[in-house]
Protein backbone atom coordinates (compact mmCIF):
# COMPACT_ATOMS: atom_id res chain seq x y z
CA UNK A 1 0.00 0.00 0.00
CA UNK A 2 1.16 3.48 -1.20
CA UNK A 3 2.52 5.28 2.04
CA UNK A 4 0.65 8.28 2.65
CA UNK A 5 1.85 11.22 4.89
CA UNK A 6 1.51 15.40 4.96
CA UNK A 7 3.43 18.05 6.79
CA UNK A 8 1.73 21.79 6.86
CA UNK A 9 4.22 24.29 7.61
CA UNK A 10 2.02 27.58 8.47
CA UNK A 11 3.18 31.37 8.48
CA UNK A 12 0.80 34.46 9.37
CA UNK A 13 -2.59 34.73 11.32
CA UNK A 14 -5.00 32.12 13.04
CA UNK A 15 -6.73 32.26 9.70
CA UNK A 16 -4.29 30.39 8.57
CA UNK A 17 -3.65 27.80 11.33
CA UNK A 18 -7.38 27.28 11.08
CA UNK A 19 -7.36 26.61 7.16
CA UNK A 20 -3.87 24.21 7.82
CA UNK A 21 -5.80 22.19 10.40
CA UNK A 22 -9.24 21.74 8.27
CA UNK A 23 -7.04 21.25 5.42
CA UNK A 24 -5.08 18.02 7.62
CA UNK A 25 -8.75 16.92 8.12
CA UNK A 26 -9.58 16.64 4.84
CA UNK A 27 -6.16 14.25 4.38
CA UNK A 28 -6.56 12.20 7.32
CA UNK A 29 -10.15 11.43 5.94
CA UNK A 30 -8.39 9.88 3.12
CA UNK A 31 -6.48 7.62 5.09
CA UNK A 32 -3.25 9.93 5.62
CA UNK A 33 -1.41 9.84 8.18
CA UNK A 34 0.33 13.52 9.78
CA UNK A 35 4.05 14.06 8.97
CA UNK A 36 6.17 15.52 12.24
CA UNK A 37 9.13 16.67 9.60
CA UNK A 38 8.78 17.52 5.88
CA UNK A 39 11.31 14.56 5.40
CA UNK A 40 8.59 11.97 6.31
CA UNK A 41 5.90 13.55 4.48
CA UNK A 42 4.95 12.45 0.50
CA UNK A 43 2.71 15.81 0.56
CA UNK A 44 4.26 19.07 2.14
CA UNK A 45 1.83 22.64 2.01
CA UNK A 46 3.41 26.01 2.84
CA UNK A 47 0.54 28.22 3.75
CA UNK A 48 1.88 31.14 3.35
CA UNK A 49 0.83 34.77 4.46
CA UNK A 50 1.20 38.56 2.54
CA UNK A 51 0.27 40.77 5.14
CA UNK A 52 3.92 41.68 5.77
CA UNK A 53 7.09 41.52 3.38
CA UNK A 54 8.78 39.71 6.57
CA UNK A 55 6.31 36.52 6.87
CA UNK A 56 6.80 35.84 2.48
CA UNK A 57 10.70 36.26 3.13
CA UNK A 58 10.80 33.62 5.54
CA UNK A 59 8.19 31.25 3.35
CA UNK A 60 10.25 31.93 0.18
CA UNK A 61 13.16 30.41 2.45
CA UNK A 62 11.42 27.43 3.82
CA UNK A 63 10.36 26.75 0.06
CA UNK A 64 14.24 26.67 -0.81
CA UNK A 65 14.92 24.04 1.62
CA UNK A 66 12.17 21.81 0.15
CA UNK A 67 14.15 21.63 -2.79
CA UNK A 68 16.70 19.22 -1.12
CA UNK A 69 13.90 16.23 -0.82
CA UNK A 70 13.12 16.50 -4.17
CA UNK A 71 15.34 13.55 -5.57
CA UNK A 72 14.07 10.24 -6.82
CA UNK A 73 10.77 9.89 -5.21
CA UNK A 74 9.97 13.22 -5.35
CA UNK A 75 6.91 14.06 -2.79
CA UNK A 76 4.22 16.61 -4.03
CA UNK A 77 5.26 20.29 -2.90
CA UNK A 78 2.34 22.75 -2.97
CA UNK A 79 2.54 26.52 -1.62
CA UNK A 80 -1.43 27.45 -0.29
CA UNK A 81 -2.69 30.58 1.20
CA UNK A 82 -1.93 34.39 0.25
CA UNK A 83 1.39 34.51 -1.83
CA UNK A 84 -0.19 31.57 -3.76
CA UNK A 85 -3.10 33.54 -4.50
CA UNK A 86 -0.83 36.54 -5.59
CA UNK A 87 2.22 35.47 -7.10
CA UNK A 88 0.86 32.37 -8.59
CA UNK A 89 2.62 31.42 -11.78
CA UNK A 90 5.95 33.31 -10.82
CA UNK A 91 6.32 30.56 -8.22
CA UNK A 92 6.51 27.79 -10.02
CA UNK A 93 8.51 29.49 -12.98
CA UNK A 94 10.94 30.80 -9.64
CA UNK A 95 10.90 26.78 -7.86
CA UNK A 96 10.52 24.13 -10.31
CA UNK A 97 10.07 22.13 -7.61
CA UNK A 98 6.61 22.93 -6.80
CA UNK A 99 3.35 21.03 -8.15
CA UNK A 100 0.63 23.06 -6.79
CA UNK A 101 -0.14 26.72 -6.31
CA UNK A 102 -3.38 27.18 -4.47
CA UNK A 103 -5.20 30.27 -3.39
CA UNK A 104 -7.15 30.13 0.24
CA UNK A 105 -10.44 30.00 -1.61
CA UNK A 106 -9.87 26.71 -3.56
CA UNK A 107 -8.19 24.10 -0.74
CA UNK A 108 -11.22 22.20 -0.54
CA UNK A 109 -9.87 20.43 -3.91
CA UNK A 110 -6.33 19.69 -3.09
CA UNK A 111 -6.74 16.06 -2.24
CA UNK A 112 -8.15 15.80 -5.84
CA UNK A 113 -4.97 17.97 -7.27
CA UNK A 114 -2.86 15.75 -5.14
CA UNK A 115 -3.96 12.56 -7.03
CA UNK A 116 -3.66 14.08 -10.34
CA UNK A 117 -0.07 15.46 -9.93
CA UNK A 118 0.81 11.67 -8.36
CA UNK A 119 -1.33 9.66 -11.65
CA UNK A 120 -0.29 12.11 -14.55
CA UNK A 121 2.78 14.11 -13.18
CA UNK A 122 1.07 17.43 -14.21
CA UNK A 123 1.24 21.08 -11.95
CA UNK A 124 -1.71 22.61 -10.99
CA UNK A 125 -2.52 26.10 -10.80
CA UNK A 126 -5.78 27.11 -9.11
CA UNK A 127 -6.09 31.01 -8.04
CA UNK A 128 -9.52 30.95 -8.67
CA UNK A 129 -11.49 33.59 -6.09
CA UNK A 130 -14.61 31.35 -5.36
CA UNK A 131 -16.88 30.89 -2.04
CA UNK A 132 -15.51 28.10 -0.72
CA UNK A 133 -17.04 24.59 -0.14
CA UNK A 134 -18.93 24.16 2.99
CA UNK A 135 -17.21 20.33 2.87
CA UNK A 136 -14.25 22.04 3.50
CA UNK A 137 -15.23 22.21 7.41
CA UNK A 138 -16.31 19.09 7.61
CA UNK A 139 -13.88 17.10 9.38
CA UNK A 140 -13.94 18.26 12.62
CA UNK A 141 -10.45 17.12 12.92
CA UNK A 142 -8.44 19.22 15.35
CA UNK A 143 -5.01 19.64 16.69
CA UNK A 144 -5.83 21.06 20.25
CA UNK A 145 -8.61 18.71 21.27
CA UNK A 146 -10.25 21.19 23.83
CA UNK A 147 -10.07 24.46 21.56
CA UNK A 148 -11.66 24.84 18.35
CA UNK A 149 -11.30 27.93 15.92
CA UNK A 150 -14.64 28.45 13.81
CA UNK A 151 -14.55 30.21 10.57
CA UNK A 152 -17.31 32.90 10.12
CA UNK A 153 -16.54 34.52 7.31
CA UNK A 154 -13.82 34.80 4.60
CA UNK A 155 -12.17 38.13 3.06
CA UNK A 156 -12.68 41.39 3.38
CA UNK A 157 -14.03 44.12 1.91
CA UNK A 158 -12.62 46.86 4.17
CA UNK A 159 -9.77 47.84 1.88
CA UNK A 160 -7.66 49.64 4.22
CA UNK A 161 -5.51 51.54 2.14
CA UNK A 162 -2.28 49.30 3.39
CA UNK A 163 -3.72 46.22 3.92
CA UNK A 164 -3.92 43.36 1.23
CA UNK A 165 -5.93 41.13 2.52
CA UNK A 166 -8.88 41.89 0.31
CA UNK A 167 -6.61 40.85 -2.35
CA UNK A 168 -5.47 37.92 -1.54
CA UNK A 169 -8.65 36.50 0.09
CA UNK A 170 -10.80 38.06 -2.11
CA UNK A 171 -14.45 40.26 -0.46
CA UNK A 172 -16.30 39.79 2.41
CA UNK A 173 -17.91 36.43 2.43
CA UNK A 174 -19.97 34.64 4.93
CA UNK A 175 -21.06 31.45 6.12
CA UNK A 176 -24.61 30.69 6.95
CA UNK A 177 -25.57 30.76 10.84
CA UNK A 178 -26.99 27.81 10.73
CA UNK A 179 -23.46 26.03 9.42
CA UNK A 180 -21.80 27.70 11.82
CA UNK A 181 -23.80 26.50 14.36
CA UNK A 182 -23.84 23.22 13.41
CA UNK A 183 -19.92 22.92 13.19
CA UNK A 184 -19.71 24.31 16.55
CA UNK A 185 -22.11 21.52 17.89
CA UNK A 186 -20.20 19.13 16.18
CA UNK A 187 -17.12 20.56 18.15
CA UNK A 188 -19.32 19.98 21.71
CA UNK A 189 -19.91 16.77 20.90
CA UNK A 190 -15.85 15.86 20.85
CA UNK A 191 -15.68 17.69 24.05
CA UNK A 192 -14.29 20.80 22.73
CA UNK A 193 -15.39 23.69 25.55
CA UNK A 194 -13.38 26.69 23.91
CA UNK A 195 -14.74 28.16 20.89
CA UNK A 196 -12.51 30.70 18.79
CA UNK A 197 -14.58 32.72 16.24
CA UNK A 198 -13.08 33.71 13.32
CA UNK A 199 -13.20 36.90 10.55
CA UNK A 200 -11.14 39.18 9.33
CA UNK A 201 -13.63 42.05 10.78
CA UNK A 202 -16.46 40.13 12.47
CA UNK A 203 -18.27 43.10 12.72
CA UNK A 204 -18.71 42.84 9.28
CA UNK A 205 -20.76 39.95 10.00
CA UNK A 206 -24.38 40.49 8.49
CA UNK A 207 -26.33 37.41 7.19
CA UNK A 208 -29.14 39.44 5.64
CA UNK A 209 -31.28 36.30 4.55
CA UNK A 210 -32.06 35.98 7.98
CA UNK A 211 -31.39 39.06 9.49
CA UNK A 212 -28.44 38.19 11.68
CA UNK A 213 -25.16 40.09 12.64
CA UNK A 214 -22.09 38.93 14.49
CA UNK A 215 -24.08 40.41 17.80
CA UNK A 216 -27.16 38.08 17.36
CA UNK A 217 -24.40 35.02 16.28
CA UNK A 218 -22.30 35.87 19.33
CA UNK A 219 -25.39 35.51 21.03
CA UNK A 220 -26.91 32.40 19.88
CA UNK A 221 -23.46 30.51 20.37
CA UNK A 222 -22.90 31.64 23.84
CA UNK A 223 -26.15 30.65 24.68
CA UNK A 224 -25.02 27.14 24.23
CA UNK A 225 -24.23 25.85 27.64
CA UNK A 226 -21.19 23.35 27.12
CA UNK A 227 -19.32 25.68 26.01
CA UNK A 228 -16.75 27.59 28.59
CA UNK A 229 -15.11 29.99 26.46
CA UNK A 230 -15.76 32.19 23.69
CA UNK A 231 -13.43 34.57 21.97
CA UNK A 232 -13.65 35.76 18.42
CA UNK A 233 -10.75 38.11 16.01
CA UNK A 234 -10.73 40.66 15.02
CA UNK A 235 -13.10 43.43 15.63
CA UNK A 236 -12.38 46.88 13.82
CA UNK A 237 -13.18 49.49 15.30
CA UNK A 238 -15.59 51.55 12.73
CA UNK A 239 -18.61 48.86 13.53
CA UNK A 240 -17.58 47.67 16.98
CA UNK A 241 -20.25 48.95 19.04
CA UNK A 242 -21.84 49.41 22.96
CA UNK A 243 -24.23 46.56 21.76
CA UNK A 244 -21.33 44.11 21.29
CA UNK A 245 -20.13 44.97 24.74
CA UNK A 246 -23.08 44.59 26.48
CA UNK A 247 -23.35 40.58 25.11
CA UNK A 248 -20.00 40.62 26.54
CA UNK A 249 -20.58 41.45 29.94
CA UNK A 250 -24.19 39.59 29.89
CA UNK A 251 -22.45 36.34 28.81
CA UNK A 252 -20.14 34.77 31.67
CA UNK A 253 -18.42 32.30 28.95
CA UNK A 254 -17.63 35.06 26.87
CA UNK A 255 -13.89 36.03 27.36
CA UNK A 256 -13.75 39.69 29.11
CA UNK A 257 -10.56 40.92 26.53
CA UNK A 258 -10.96 42.27 22.91
CA UNK A 259 -8.04 42.90 20.40
CA UNK A 260 -9.22 46.07 18.76
CA UNK A 261 -6.62 47.35 16.42
CA UNK A 262 -6.19 51.49 16.34
CA UNK A 263 -3.11 51.40 13.96
CA UNK A 264 -2.32 55.37 14.36
CA UNK A 265 -3.49 57.88 16.86
CA UNK A 266 -3.20 60.77 14.27
CA UNK A 267 -7.19 61.40 12.23
CA UNK A 268 -4.77 62.75 9.56
CA UNK A 269 -2.96 58.91 8.42
CA UNK A 270 -6.18 57.27 9.89
CA UNK A 271 -7.94 59.19 6.96
CA UNK A 272 -5.46 58.18 4.99
CA UNK A 273 -5.21 53.84 5.85
CA UNK A 274 -9.58 54.39 5.23
CA UNK A 275 -9.85 52.98 8.76
CA UNK A 276 -13.09 54.81 8.96
CA UNK A 277 -12.41 56.28 13.01
CA UNK A 278 -10.80 59.53 14.43
CA UNK A 279 -8.50 59.21 17.76
CA UNK A 280 -11.71 60.26 19.55
CA UNK A 281 -13.99 57.82 18.10
CA UNK A 282 -11.52 55.15 19.08
CA UNK A 283 -11.17 56.72 22.39
CA UNK A 284 -14.36 56.64 23.11
CA UNK A 285 -15.03 53.18 22.14
CA UNK A 286 -12.64 52.28 24.45
CA UNK A 287 -14.09 54.35 27.67
CA UNK A 288 -17.34 52.45 26.74
CA UNK A 289 -15.66 48.75 26.46
CA UNK A 290 -13.86 49.62 29.94
CA UNK A 291 -17.58 51.12 31.09
CA UNK A 292 -19.25 47.75 30.05
CA UNK A 293 -17.29 45.28 30.09
CA UNK A 294 -14.47 45.84 32.24
CA UNK A 295 -12.15 43.36 30.55
CA UNK A 296 -8.91 44.01 29.12
CA UNK A 297 -7.69 45.25 25.60
CA UNK A 298 -4.69 44.52 22.76
CA UNK A 299 -4.20 46.23 19.79
CA UNK A 300 -2.42 46.39 16.44
CA UNK A 301 -0.17 49.64 15.61
CA UNK A 302 1.59 50.74 12.58
CA UNK A 303 4.44 52.92 12.62
CA UNK A 304 6.16 54.80 9.53
CA UNK A 305 3.18 54.70 7.40
CA UNK A 306 3.78 57.34 4.36
CA UNK A 307 4.10 60.80 5.87
CA UNK A 308 4.01 60.16 8.84
CA UNK A 309 5.61 62.77 10.95
CA UNK A 310 6.52 63.60 14.06
CA UNK A 311 3.38 64.86 15.71
CA UNK A 312 1.55 61.54 14.31
CA UNK A 313 3.76 59.45 15.77
CA UNK A 314 3.01 61.33 18.99
CA UNK A 315 -0.74 60.73 18.64
CA UNK A 316 -0.18 57.24 18.32
CA UNK A 317 2.14 57.05 21.25
CA UNK A 318 -0.66 58.87 23.31
CA UNK A 319 -3.09 56.25 22.43
CA UNK A 320 -0.79 53.97 23.84
CA UNK A 321 -0.37 55.95 27.06
CA UNK A 322 -4.18 56.36 27.55
CA UNK A 323 -5.42 53.00 26.77
CA UNK A 324 -3.29 50.80 28.79
CA UNK A 325 -3.42 47.71 26.67
CA UNK A 326 -2.64 44.42 27.67
CA UNK A 327 -0.56 43.69 24.87
CA UNK A 328 0.31 45.60 21.68
CA UNK A 329 1.50 44.28 18.14
CA UNK A 330 3.43 47.01 16.78
CA UNK A 331 4.56 46.99 13.00
CA UNK A 332 6.62 48.93 11.04
CA UNK A 333 4.70 50.14 7.95
CA UNK A 334 6.22 47.81 4.33
CA UNK A 335 4.42 48.76 0.86
CA UNK A 336 2.43 45.87 0.02
CA UNK A 337 1.29 45.00 -4.08
CA UNK A 338 -1.82 46.44 -4.97
CA UNK A 339 -2.94 48.19 -1.95
CA UNK A 340 -3.56 52.14 -2.43
CA UNK A 341 -0.96 52.51 0.48
CA UNK A 342 1.30 51.52 -2.19
CA UNK A 343 1.12 53.97 -5.06
CA UNK A 344 1.76 56.86 -1.72
CA UNK A 345 6.12 57.12 -1.40
CA UNK A 346 7.11 55.11 1.57
CA UNK A 347 9.56 58.58 2.47
CA UNK A 348 10.05 57.63 6.32
CA UNK A 349 13.47 55.71 6.27
CA UNK A 350 13.90 52.64 7.99
CA UNK A 351 16.12 54.31 10.48
CA UNK A 352 13.07 56.38 11.77
CA UNK A 353 10.60 53.11 11.31
CA UNK A 354 13.26 51.36 13.92
CA UNK A 355 13.29 54.20 16.25
CA UNK A 356 9.62 54.57 16.44
CA UNK A 357 9.19 51.06 16.77
CA UNK A 358 11.31 50.83 19.78
CA UNK A 359 9.94 53.41 21.68
CA UNK A 360 6.56 51.92 21.25
CA UNK A 361 7.80 48.39 22.38
CA UNK A 362 9.49 50.49 25.35
CA UNK A 363 6.37 51.97 26.71
CA UNK A 364 4.22 48.93 26.06
CA UNK A 365 6.49 47.07 27.68
CA UNK A 366 6.08 48.91 31.03
CA UNK A 367 2.55 48.68 30.34
CA UNK A 368 1.98 45.70 30.07
CA UNK A 369 4.20 44.90 33.00
CA UNK A 370 2.09 46.94 35.42
CA UNK A 371 -1.56 45.03 34.09
S1 LIG B 1 -10.34 45.32 8.07
FE1 LIG B 1 -8.70 46.40 6.97
S2 LIG B 1 -6.82 45.62 7.97
FE2 LIG B 1 -8.45 44.17 8.48
S3 LIG B 1 -8.34 42.59 6.90
FE3 LIG B 1 -9.87 44.10 6.20
S4 LIG B 1 -8.70 45.50 4.89
FE4 LIG B 1 -7.20 44.34 6.13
Amino acid sequence: MEYKSIYIKTFGCQMNDRDSEALLGLFLDRGYIIATNPQEARVIFVNTCSVRKHAEDRAISFLGTLKKLYNEKPPVIGVIGCMAKYQGRRLIEKMPHLSIICSPSRLYHLPEYVEKVKNFGVKIIDTDDTQREEAFYESSFLLDKDHAQVVISTGCSNYCSYCVVPYVRGNLRLRKPQKIIEEVKRFIERGVKKITLLGQNVNDYVYKEENIDFVQLLEKIASIKEIKEIDFITSHPKNTSPRLFKVMAEYPNIKKHLHLPFQSGSDRILKLMNRGYTQKDYLLLVEDFYKIVEGSLSTDVIVGFPTERKKDFLKTKEVLEKVKFKYAYIFKYSPRPNTEAAKLTDDIPNSEKERRHKILLNLQKNISSLI
